[in-house]
């Protein structure tokens, strides 16, 4: 398969990188390897995006960019990139189903939750451990579930999850969220949400499924268990990158580094999104990084069909 632009992943920042190619007149595909969407597609609730001044879901937010996107004939390929390597003007991406060609790419392939790493997380995973309130919060219906995180996502969540389980222990290392401050004090005002702070979670406890999790106080070394059935887990992200070790300069984080135009230190490759080393990760910054690489993604191929007239 050869195509001008190949994006790499289909979330705001790729779906959005997708637009403005297609738009412009090229050929883009998207390859991604789960559903369009991307992480944003699983919030419950945006109440940051510019142009809705009610609340929109996630999952319906990501359903218009990407009917947006393919209206101006972007084509979503399905498959996990596992390799890219730049030769002689283009771009070979590898997945396991094809090799993938293109005149330019964007790796708009964004991030992942970051684990606790405590014991009985990995055991109990799908079992009452989940990193996702919006695909798992119905099975917790009024039960006690724990959240853990003090960020913007942990707050949101937490509030949303309030809304069906009987309890929502909020647990955060540290004495304040990190969350903004009209969405911290939103959160604290529902009876329903019980905040454990200056604590750490050191063990999540169950047999068939989660039953408890264990806290220990950070100040006082008191500890603490809490009769849950579910934890939601929000403690920050990991770059979905590992495919460009060796083809693409990172941070220490494993982080894309990109110029103000998104190109990274291989020719032809550009990215955007929460891939990207940056220092907002929303959706809004997604959408705009992705415009960018994609104008660059076409300045680029501007530039290759000069050269070989
Ligand atoms: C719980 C939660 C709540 C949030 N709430 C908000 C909010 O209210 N407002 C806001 O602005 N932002 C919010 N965010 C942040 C926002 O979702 C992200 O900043 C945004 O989704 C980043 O978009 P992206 O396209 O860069 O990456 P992602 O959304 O991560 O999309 C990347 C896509 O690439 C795909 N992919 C990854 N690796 C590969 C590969 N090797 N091959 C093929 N495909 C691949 C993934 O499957 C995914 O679909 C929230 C995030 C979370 C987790």
């Amino acid at each position: 398969m050869r195509f001008d632009v190949l994006v790499i992943g289909a979330g705001p920042a790729g779906l959005t990188a997708g637009l403005y190619v297609s738009r412009a007149g090229w050929r883009a595909a998207c390859l991604e390897r789960l559903a369009p969407g991307g992480q944003a597609a699983l919030t419950s609730r945006v109440d940051n995006y510019p142009g809705f001044d009610e609340p929109v879901s996630g999952f319906e937010l990501c359903r218009r960019m990407e009917a947006q996107a393919k209206r101006f004939g972007v084509e979503v390929v399905q498959g996990e990139a596992q390799g890219l390597a730049v030769a002689a003007g283009s771009v070979v991406v590898r997945s396991a189903e094809a090799t993938l060609r293109a005149d330019a790419v964007v790796v708009a392939s964004g991030a992942r939750p970051r684990e606790l790493g405590v014991p009985g997380e990995t055991e109990l995973r799908g079992k009452g451990v989940s990193y996702c309130a919006t695909c798992d919060g119905p099975f917790f219906r009024n039960q006690a579930v724990a959240v853990v995180g003090g960020g913007d996502s942990a707050v949101e969540e937490a509030m949303f999850l309030a809304r069906l389980c009987s309890r929502v222990y909020l647990v955060h290392r540290r004495d304040e969220f990190r969350a903004v401050k009209t969405v911290v004090e939103r959160a604290l005002n529902d009876t329903k949400i019980v905040p454990v702070q200056s604590a750490v979670v050191t063990r999540i406890a169950g047999t068939d499924g989660v039953e408890a999790v264990e806290v220990r106080n950070v100040s006082t070394g008191a500890t603490d268990r809490l009769e849950v059935a579910g934890v939601f887990v929000y403690v920050g992200l990991l770059p979905n990158s590992e495919f460009l070790a060796g083809q693409v300069a990172r941070d220490g984080a494993g982080y894309v580094i990109t110029d103000e135009d998104m190109l990274t230190s291989a020719p032809g490759v550009f990215a955007a999104g929460d891939v990207r080393k940056k220092s907002l990760r929303q959706i809004s910054t997604a959408v705009g990084d992705g415009a960018i690489a994609a104008m660059s993604a076409v300045r680029h191929l501007q530039g290759l069909r000069a050269q070989s007239r």
